[in-house]
Protein backbone atom coordinates (compact mmCIF):
# COMPACT_ATOMS: atom_id res chain seq x y z
CA UNK A 1 0.00 0.00 0.00
CA UNK A 2 1.64 3.16 -1.17
CA UNK A 3 1.69 6.10 1.87
CA UNK A 4 4.24 8.19 1.10
CA UNK A 5 1.94 11.16 0.47
CA UNK A 6 0.12 10.54 4.42
CA UNK A 7 3.47 9.93 6.02
CA UNK A 8 4.47 13.37 3.94
CA UNK A 9 1.87 15.21 5.06
CA UNK A 10 2.02 13.88 8.78
CA UNK A 11 5.80 15.06 8.76
CA UNK A 12 4.40 19.03 7.41
CA UNK A 13 1.65 18.49 10.31
CA UNK A 14 3.94 17.53 13.35
CA UNK A 15 6.12 21.34 12.94
CA UNK A 16 3.37 23.20 12.86
CA UNK A 17 0.10 21.22 14.73
CA UNK A 18 0.65 19.75 18.41
CA UNK A 19 1.13 15.44 17.64
CA UNK A 20 0.45 16.78 14.03
CA UNK A 21 -3.61 16.45 14.80
CA UNK A 22 -6.56 18.54 15.80
CA UNK A 23 -8.01 16.32 17.81
CA UNK A 24 -5.71 13.67 19.74
CA UNK A 25 -8.10 10.14 18.65
CA UNK A 26 -6.96 10.69 14.97
CA UNK A 27 -2.92 10.42 16.00
CA UNK A 28 -4.00 7.16 18.00
CA UNK A 29 -2.44 5.11 15.18
CA UNK A 30 1.40 4.94 14.88
CA UNK A 31 3.63 5.77 12.97
CA UNK A 32 0.99 8.18 11.44
CA UNK A 33 -2.86 8.17 10.16
CA UNK A 34 -3.63 8.00 6.53
CA UNK A 35 -5.15 11.39 5.24
CA UNK A 36 -8.09 11.50 3.94
CA UNK A 37 -8.66 13.21 0.58
CA UNK A 38 -12.59 12.59 0.34
CA UNK A 39 -15.36 10.57 1.09
CA UNK A 40 -17.43 8.06 -1.64
CA UNK A 41 -20.46 6.94 0.09
CA UNK A 42 -19.43 4.32 2.93
CA UNK A 43 -16.22 4.21 2.02
CA UNK A 44 -12.86 7.06 2.05
CA UNK A 45 -9.90 7.67 -0.27
CA UNK A 46 -6.89 8.66 1.40
CA UNK A 47 -4.07 11.23 0.21
CA UNK A 48 -2.44 7.97 -1.84
CA UNK A 49 -5.48 7.07 -3.29
CA UNK A 50 -6.02 4.04 -1.09
CA UNK A 51 -9.45 3.38 -0.89
CA UNK A 52 -11.24 1.91 2.45
CA UNK A 53 -14.80 0.66 3.94
CA UNK A 54 -15.44 3.35 6.53
CA UNK A 55 -16.72 2.68 9.92
CA UNK A 56 -15.67 5.44 11.48
CA UNK A 57 -18.03 8.09 9.68
CA UNK A 58 -16.48 11.12 11.59
CA UNK A 59 -16.81 9.55 14.74
CA UNK A 60 -20.79 9.08 14.62
CA UNK A 61 -22.43 12.30 13.05
CA UNK A 62 -22.68 10.88 9.34
CA UNK A 63 -25.61 8.49 9.46
CA UNK A 64 -25.84 8.90 5.56
CA UNK A 65 -22.54 8.44 4.77
CA UNK A 66 -20.22 10.95 3.04
CA UNK A 67 -22.70 11.53 0.11
CA UNK A 68 -25.08 14.15 0.83
CA UNK A 69 -28.63 13.12 -0.66
CA UNK A 70 -29.92 15.34 -2.82
CA UNK A 71 -32.22 17.39 -0.14
CA UNK A 72 -29.54 17.30 1.97
CA UNK A 73 -27.20 19.17 -0.55
CA UNK A 74 -28.99 21.43 -1.93
CA UNK A 75 -30.27 22.59 1.68
CA UNK A 76 -26.40 23.36 2.23
CA UNK A 77 -25.59 24.69 -0.45
CA UNK A 78 -28.27 27.17 -0.22
CA UNK A 79 -28.18 27.96 2.98
CA UNK A 80 -23.98 28.77 2.69
CA UNK A 81 -24.81 30.74 -0.48
CA UNK A 82 -27.03 32.97 1.34
CA UNK A 83 -24.32 34.08 3.11
CA UNK A 84 -23.29 31.79 5.89
CA UNK A 85 -23.90 33.59 8.83
CA UNK A 86 -25.79 36.45 10.52
CA UNK A 87 -25.28 37.04 14.18
CA UNK A 88 -29.04 37.19 13.86
CA UNK A 89 -31.70 34.35 14.95
CA UNK A 90 -32.71 32.35 11.41
CA UNK A 91 -35.93 30.58 10.68
CA UNK A 92 -33.92 27.67 9.78
CA UNK A 93 -32.88 26.95 13.43
CA UNK A 94 -37.13 27.59 14.52
CA UNK A 95 -37.53 24.76 11.88
CA UNK A 96 -35.05 22.44 13.53
CA UNK A 97 -35.70 22.87 17.32
CA UNK A 98 -39.48 22.10 16.15
CA UNK A 99 -38.54 18.90 14.79
CA UNK A 100 -36.41 17.74 17.65
CA UNK A 101 -38.96 18.58 20.07
CA UNK A 102 -41.71 16.98 17.90
CA UNK A 103 -39.94 13.63 18.06
CA UNK A 104 -38.15 13.55 21.22
CA UNK A 105 -41.01 13.61 24.30
CA UNK A 106 -38.51 14.86 26.87
CA UNK A 107 -36.85 17.81 24.58
CA UNK A 108 -39.87 20.85 25.27
CA UNK A 109 -36.90 23.37 24.42
CA UNK A 110 -33.49 23.23 22.73
CA UNK A 111 -30.48 25.22 22.87
CA UNK A 112 -27.51 24.65 19.94
CA UNK A 113 -24.13 25.14 20.46
CA UNK A 114 -21.38 23.94 18.77
CA UNK A 115 -20.00 20.65 19.52
CA UNK A 116 -21.15 18.21 22.24
CA UNK A 117 -18.71 19.74 24.63
CA UNK A 118 -20.07 23.13 24.78
CA UNK A 119 -23.70 21.01 25.24
CA UNK A 120 -22.17 19.27 28.34
CA UNK A 121 -20.61 22.11 29.67
CA UNK A 122 -23.39 24.08 29.19
CA UNK A 123 -26.03 21.29 30.83
CA UNK A 124 -23.56 20.92 33.94
CA UNK A 125 -23.92 24.64 34.17
CA UNK A 126 -27.58 24.75 33.98
CA UNK A 127 -28.05 21.74 36.37
CA UNK A 128 -25.77 23.31 39.27
CA UNK A 129 -27.78 26.81 38.48
CA UNK A 130 -31.30 25.21 39.10
CA UNK A 131 -30.68 22.81 41.50
CA UNK A 132 -28.48 25.21 43.93
CA UNK A 133 -25.50 22.26 43.89
CA UNK A 134 -22.49 21.98 43.06
CA UNK A 135 -21.81 17.77 42.64
CA UNK A 136 -21.84 16.05 39.63
CA UNK A 137 -21.99 12.15 39.25
CA UNK A 138 -20.99 10.90 35.76
CA UNK A 139 -19.53 7.31 35.01
CA UNK A 140 -16.10 5.81 35.57
CA UNK A 141 -14.55 5.94 32.14
CA UNK A 142 -16.97 8.42 30.30
CA UNK A 143 -16.26 10.74 28.02
CA UNK A 144 -18.51 14.19 27.59
CA UNK A 145 -16.06 15.99 25.81
CA UNK A 146 -12.92 18.49 26.85
CA UNK A 147 -14.99 19.52 30.05
CA UNK A 148 -13.48 20.75 33.26
CA UNK A 149 -15.78 19.03 35.36
CA UNK A 150 -15.98 15.28 33.60
CA UNK A 151 -12.55 15.10 32.72
CA UNK A 152 -11.40 12.83 35.90
CA UNK A 153 -9.92 10.04 36.75
CA UNK A 154 -10.61 7.71 40.31
CA UNK A 155 -13.96 6.41 42.17
CA UNK A 156 -16.34 7.77 43.99
CA UNK A 157 -15.24 11.05 45.33
CA UNK A 158 -11.70 10.29 45.21
CA UNK A 159 -11.38 11.43 41.58
CA UNK A 160 -8.62 13.54 40.10
CA UNK A 161 -8.45 15.94 36.99
CA UNK A 162 -7.09 13.26 34.19
CA UNK A 163 -5.61 16.37 32.40
CA UNK A 164 -3.01 18.46 33.56
CA UNK A 165 -4.22 21.96 33.63
CA UNK A 166 -7.53 21.60 35.28
CA UNK A 167 -7.23 22.69 39.10
CA UNK A 168 -7.57 20.01 41.96
CA UNK A 169 -10.71 21.36 43.57
CA UNK A 170 -12.80 21.60 40.29
CA UNK A 171 -12.67 17.62 40.37
CA UNK A 172 -13.82 18.04 44.23
CA UNK A 173 -17.75 18.92 42.84
CA UNK A 174 -17.24 15.30 40.33
CA UNK A 175 -18.34 11.91 41.83
CA UNK A 176 -17.68 8.81 39.61
CA UNK A 177 -19.03 5.40 39.62
CA UNK A 178 -18.88 2.38 37.51
CA UNK A 179 -21.86 1.86 34.85
CA UNK A 180 -24.43 -0.48 35.66
CA UNK A 181 -23.67 -0.57 39.38
CA UNK A 182 -26.57 -0.04 41.54
CA UNK A 183 -25.57 -0.02 44.47
CA UNK A 184 -22.54 2.52 43.54
CA UNK A 185 -24.99 4.92 42.52
CA UNK A 186 -27.28 4.47 46.08
CA UNK A 187 -24.48 4.36 48.17
CA UNK A 188 -23.61 8.12 46.43
CA UNK A 189 -26.92 8.94 46.45
CA UNK A 190 -27.22 8.20 50.63
CA UNK A 191 -23.90 10.08 51.27
CA UNK A 192 -24.10 12.97 49.07
CA UNK A 193 -28.12 12.85 47.53
CA UNK A 194 -28.68 16.61 48.69
CA UNK A 195 -25.61 18.21 46.88
CA UNK A 196 -26.31 16.47 43.71
CA UNK A 197 -27.14 18.91 41.08
CA UNK A 198 -27.43 15.87 38.35
CA UNK A 199 -26.36 12.54 36.97
CA UNK A 200 -24.39 13.33 33.30
CA UNK A 201 -24.86 9.48 31.85
CA UNK A 202 -24.84 8.44 27.75
CA UNK A 203 -27.75 5.71 28.00
CA UNK A 204 -25.03 3.50 26.37
CA UNK A 205 -21.45 3.65 26.70
CA UNK A 206 -20.27 4.35 23.52
CA UNK A 207 -16.79 6.10 24.01
CA UNK A 208 -15.62 3.59 26.95
CA UNK A 209 -17.39 0.79 25.00
CA UNK A 210 -19.85 -0.25 24.05
CA UNK A 211 -21.75 -1.03 27.15
CA UNK A 212 -25.23 -1.61 27.13
CA UNK A 213 -27.40 -0.50 30.39
CA UNK A 214 -28.11 -3.65 32.50
CA UNK A 215 -31.80 -4.03 33.10
CA UNK A 216 -33.46 -1.52 34.86
CA UNK A 217 -30.36 0.48 35.57
CA UNK A 218 -31.04 3.85 34.00
CA UNK A 219 -34.71 3.43 35.94
CA UNK A 220 -32.71 3.52 39.02
CA UNK A 221 -30.91 6.56 38.41
CA UNK A 222 -33.83 8.34 37.24
CA UNK A 223 -35.75 7.36 40.69
CA UNK A 224 -32.73 8.70 42.57
CA UNK A 225 -32.27 11.84 40.72
CA UNK A 226 -36.70 12.26 41.48
CA UNK A 227 -35.94 11.04 45.35
CA UNK A 228 -33.15 13.64 45.67
CA UNK A 229 -34.27 16.68 43.75
CA UNK A 230 -31.51 15.91 41.10
CA UNK A 231 -31.56 16.05 37.61
CA UNK A 232 -30.90 13.41 35.26
CA UNK A 233 -28.64 14.32 32.03
CA UNK A 234 -28.74 11.95 29.45
CA UNK A 235 -25.59 12.43 27.06
CA UNK A 236 -26.82 11.43 23.70
CA UNK A 237 -24.32 12.91 21.55
CA UNK A 238 -23.58 9.33 19.83
CA UNK A 239 -26.63 7.96 20.66
CA UNK A 240 -29.27 10.78 19.73
CA UNK A 241 -30.98 10.31 16.46
CA UNK A 242 -29.05 7.04 16.00
CA UNK A 243 -30.23 4.24 19.06
CA UNK A 244 -33.51 3.96 18.91
CA UNK A 245 -34.00 6.08 15.56
CA UNK A 246 -35.75 9.18 15.39
CA UNK A 247 -37.10 9.34 19.49
CA UNK A 248 -32.99 8.80 20.52
CA UNK A 249 -32.04 6.07 23.17
CA UNK A 250 -34.02 8.00 25.85
CA UNK A 251 -37.17 6.51 24.00
CA UNK A 252 -35.78 3.27 23.39
CA UNK A 253 -35.51 2.67 26.81
CA UNK A 254 -38.44 4.56 28.26
CA UNK A 255 -36.69 7.04 30.22
CA UNK A 256 -37.77 10.82 30.97
CA UNK A 257 -34.41 12.52 31.54
CA UNK A 258 -34.68 16.25 33.04
CA UNK A 259 -32.00 17.66 30.36
CA UNK A 260 -30.13 15.95 26.95
CA UNK A 261 -27.41 16.82 25.69
CA UNK A 262 -26.93 15.84 21.21
CA UNK A 263 -24.33 16.60 19.00
CA UNK A 264 -22.84 14.94 16.05
CA UNK A 265 -26.05 13.63 13.79
CA UNK A 266 -28.59 16.54 14.64
CA UNK A 267 -25.99 18.86 12.74
CA UNK A 268 -25.52 16.46 9.86
CA UNK A 269 -21.95 16.45 9.44
CA UNK A 270 -21.36 20.16 10.47
CA UNK A 271 -19.74 21.43 14.23
CA UNK A 272 -23.00 21.26 16.69
CA UNK A 273 -24.27 20.16 20.00
CA UNK A 274 -27.27 21.38 21.68
CA UNK A 275 -28.79 21.20 24.87
CA UNK A 276 -32.72 20.07 25.00
CA UNK A 277 -35.09 19.17 28.43
CA UNK A 278 -37.79 20.23 30.26
CA UNK A 279 -39.11 23.56 29.49
CA UNK A 280 -39.22 24.74 33.30
CA UNK A 281 -35.37 24.11 33.21
CA UNK A 282 -34.51 25.19 29.75
CA UNK A 283 -36.15 28.45 30.19
CA UNK A 284 -33.30 29.34 32.82
CA UNK A 285 -30.72 29.83 30.25
CA UNK A 286 -30.03 33.79 28.90
CA UNK A 287 -31.89 35.64 28.33
CA UNK A 288 -35.29 34.35 29.98
CA UNK A 289 -32.73 33.21 32.59
CA UNK A 290 -29.89 34.13 34.04
CA UNK A 291 -27.62 30.79 33.79
CA UNK A 292 -25.23 32.28 30.98
CA UNK A 293 -25.03 30.89 27.39
CA UNK A 294 -24.07 32.06 24.36
CA UNK A 295 -21.69 31.43 21.09
CA UNK A 296 -20.99 33.72 17.70
CA UNK A 297 -21.84 30.62 16.02
CA UNK A 298 -24.10 29.18 17.58
CA UNK A 299 -27.76 27.50 15.10
CA UNK A 300 -24.83 28.22 12.09
CA UNK A 301 -27.95 28.24 9.23
CA UNK A 302 -25.54 25.64 7.37
CA UNK A 303 -25.21 23.29 9.91
CA UNK A 304 -29.18 24.04 11.08
CA UNK A 305 -29.69 23.21 7.06
CA UNK A 306 -27.77 19.84 7.29
CA UNK A 307 -28.87 18.85 10.20
CA UNK A 308 -33.06 19.14 9.75
CA UNK A 309 -32.52 17.54 6.43
CA UNK A 310 -30.81 14.83 7.20
CA UNK A 311 -33.50 13.86 10.04
CA UNK A 312 -35.87 14.63 7.84
CA UNK A 313 -34.49 12.47 5.02
CA UNK A 314 -34.04 9.47 7.54
CA UNK A 315 -38.18 10.11 8.57
CA UNK A 316 -39.16 9.52 5.35
CA UNK A 317 -36.87 7.12 3.94
CA UNK A 318 -35.95 3.37 5.10
CA UNK A 319 -32.60 5.30 7.08
CA UNK A 320 -32.63 3.02 10.45
CA UNK A 321 -33.91 -0.24 9.01
CA UNK A 322 -31.29 -0.05 6.53
CA UNK A 323 -28.78 1.40 9.54
CA UNK A 324 -29.60 -1.01 12.00
CA UNK A 325 -30.39 -4.26 9.94
CA UNK A 326 -27.02 -3.66 8.85
CA UNK A 327 -25.91 -3.36 12.23
CA UNK A 328 -27.40 -6.72 13.27
CA UNK A 329 -25.50 -8.42 10.28
CA UNK A 330 -22.04 -6.90 11.17
CA UNK A 331 -22.76 -8.24 14.92
CA UNK A 332 -23.91 -11.96 13.99
CA UNK A 333 -21.22 -12.56 11.53
CA UNK A 334 -18.46 -10.86 14.39
CA UNK A 335 -20.42 -13.05 17.00
CA UNK A 336 -19.80 -16.69 14.69
CA UNK A 337 -15.89 -15.45 14.05
CA UNK A 338 -14.96 -15.15 17.30
CA UNK A 339 -16.91 -17.87 18.72
CA UNK A 340 -14.70 -19.70 15.72
CA UNK A 341 -11.53 -18.20 16.52
CA UNK A 342 -11.75 -15.92 19.25
CA UNK A 343 -14.14 -17.04 22.00
CA UNK A 344 -12.77 -14.75 24.82
CA UNK A 345 -13.64 -11.53 22.72
CA UNK A 346 -16.99 -9.87 22.95
CA UNK A 347 -19.22 -8.57 20.04
CA UNK A 348 -20.99 -5.82 21.58
CA UNK A 349 -23.70 -3.13 20.09
CA UNK A 350 -26.82 -2.17 19.03
CA UNK A 351 -28.98 -0.35 16.32
CA UNK A 352 -26.10 0.76 13.98
CA UNK A 353 -23.07 0.55 16.36
CA UNK A 354 -20.77 -2.44 16.89
CA UNK A 355 -17.11 -3.34 17.85
CA UNK A 356 -15.55 -6.56 19.22
CA UNK A 357 -13.78 -5.61 22.68
CA UNK A 358 -10.79 -7.31 22.95
CA UNK A 359 -11.89 -9.38 26.34
CA UNK A 360 -9.36 -11.47 27.87
CA UNK A 361 -11.99 -13.92 29.00
CA UNK A 362 -14.57 -15.99 27.72
CA UNK A 363 -16.87 -19.79 27.82
CA UNK A 364 -14.42 -22.31 25.92
CA UNK A 365 -17.44 -23.19 24.28
CA UNK A 366 -20.22 -21.09 23.50
CA UNK A 367 -21.29 -23.46 20.22
CA UNK A 368 -23.23 -20.45 18.83
CA UNK A 369 -25.30 -19.29 21.43
CA UNK A 370 -24.61 -16.32 22.37
CA UNK A 371 -26.48 -13.58 20.34
CA UNK A 372 -24.93 -10.70 19.87
CA UNK A 373 -27.14 -7.39 19.91
CA UNK A 374 -28.46 -8.95 22.41
CA UNK A 375 -27.78 -5.53 24.48
CA UNK A 376 -25.75 -7.83 26.65
CA UNK A 377 -28.74 -8.96 28.36
CA UNK A 378 -28.60 -11.00 31.08
CA UNK A 379 -30.46 -13.92 29.58
CA UNK A 380 -27.31 -14.24 27.14
CA UNK A 381 -25.10 -16.95 27.96
CA UNK A 382 -22.18 -14.93 27.12
CA UNK A 383 -23.41 -12.43 29.60
CA UNK A 384 -20.74 -12.96 32.54
CA UNK A 385 -17.68 -12.29 30.37
CA UNK A 386 -19.53 -9.07 28.65
CA UNK A 387 -18.16 -5.81 29.71
CA UNK A 388 -20.40 -4.12 32.46
CA UNK A 389 -18.62 -0.58 32.92
CA UNK A 390 -15.71 1.45 31.11
CA UNK A 391 -13.45 -0.24 33.40
CA UNK A 392 -13.85 -3.96 31.94
CA UNK A 393 -13.69 -2.71 28.42
CA UNK A 394 -10.26 -0.89 29.86
CA UNK A 395 -9.38 -4.44 31.29
CA UNK A 396 -8.69 -6.08 27.53
CA UNK A 397 -6.48 -5.91 25.11
CA UNK A 398 -6.15 -2.32 24.14
CA UNK A 399 -2.64 -2.21 22.91
CA UNK A 400 -2.93 -5.18 20.88
CA UNK A 401 -5.79 -3.73 18.99
CA UNK A 402 -3.64 -0.55 18.05
CA UNK A 403 -0.50 -1.76 17.56
CA UNK A 404 -1.73 -5.45 15.76
CA UNK A 405 -5.18 -5.37 14.88
CA UNK A 406 -6.10 -1.78 13.23
CA UNK A 407 -3.21 -1.81 10.78
CA UNK A 408 -4.15 -5.10 10.00
CA UNK A 409 -7.80 -4.33 9.10
CA UNK A 410 -6.25 -1.15 7.45
CA UNK A 411 -4.00 -3.07 5.36
CA UNK A 412 -7.29 -4.84 3.93
CA UNK A 413 -9.07 -1.53 3.57
CA UNK A 414 -11.38 -1.80 6.36
CA UNK A 415 -11.01 1.55 8.69
CA UNK A 416 -12.26 0.73 12.42
CA UNK A 417 -12.73 3.54 15.25
CA UNK A 418 -8.42 4.05 16.06
CA UNK A 419 -8.58 3.08 19.70
CA UNK A 420 -10.21 0.10 21.56
CA UNK A 421 -12.65 2.26 23.42
CA UNK A 422 -15.05 4.17 20.33
CA UNK A 423 -18.03 2.67 18.50
CA UNK A 424 -17.88 2.17 14.72
CA UNK A 425 -20.81 2.95 12.90
CA UNK A 426 -23.14 2.29 10.00
CA UNK A 427 -24.26 4.53 7.69
CA UNK A 428 -26.92 4.63 5.24
CA UNK A 429 -24.50 4.59 2.10
CA UNK A 430 -22.90 1.28 3.11
CA UNK A 431 -23.98 -1.81 1.93
CA UNK A 432 -24.11 -5.78 2.56
CA UNK A 433 -20.70 -6.13 0.27
CA UNK A 434 -19.02 -3.68 2.73
CA UNK A 435 -20.37 -5.67 5.37
CA UNK A 436 -19.26 -8.98 3.34
CA UNK A 437 -15.71 -7.38 3.09
CA UNK A 438 -15.27 -6.25 6.31
CA UNK A 439 -16.54 -9.63 8.28
CA UNK A 440 -13.63 -11.70 5.60
CA UNK A 441 -11.19 -8.74 6.71
CA UNK A 442 -11.89 -9.69 10.47
CA UNK A 443 -12.16 -13.21 9.98
CA UNK A 444 -8.53 -12.98 8.22
CA UNK A 445 -7.12 -10.33 11.04
CA UNK A 446 -8.23 -12.43 13.84
N1 LIG B 1 -20.31 13.44 24.76
C1 LIG B 1 -20.16 12.27 24.15
C2 LIG B 1 -20.94 11.10 24.63
C3 LIG B 1 -19.28 12.15 23.08
O1 LIG B 1 -19.15 10.97 22.47
C4 LIG B 1 -18.54 13.26 22.66
C5 LIG B 1 -17.55 13.18 21.51
N2 LIG B 1 -17.26 11.98 20.99
C6 LIG B 1 -18.74 14.46 23.33
C7 LIG B 1 -19.63 14.53 24.37
C8 LIG B 1 -17.99 15.69 22.89
O2 LIG B 1 -18.44 16.10 21.66
P1 LIG B 1 -17.53 17.03 20.72
O3 LIG B 1 -16.37 16.20 20.30
O4 LIG B 1 -18.44 17.42 19.61
O5 LIG B 1 -17.12 18.19 21.55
Amino acid sequence: MNEENSRNLYDRALSVMPGGVNSSVRAAIEPYPFFVERGDGGHVVDADGNRYVDWVMGLGPLLLGHDLPQPVESAVQKHASNGPMFGAPTPIEVEHAEFVTRHVPSVEMIRFVNSGTEATVSAVRLARAYTGRDKVVVMQGSYHGANDSTLVEGEGTHVSPSSPGIPDDFAEHTIAVPFNDHEAAQHVFEEHGDDIACVLVEPVLANYGIVTPADEYHETLSDLCDDHGSLLVFDEVITGFRVGGLQCAQGEFGIDPDLTTFGKIIGGGFPVGAIGGKAEVMRNFTPSGDVFQAGTFSGHPVTMAAGLETLKFAAENDVYDHVNSLGEQLRRGLTEICADQAPEYTVAGLDSLFKVIFTRDGPDDLDGQCEAGCRQRTACPRYEYCPKNGGDVAAGETDRWRRVFWPQMKEQGIFLSQNQFESQFVSYAHTEEDVEETLEAYKEAL
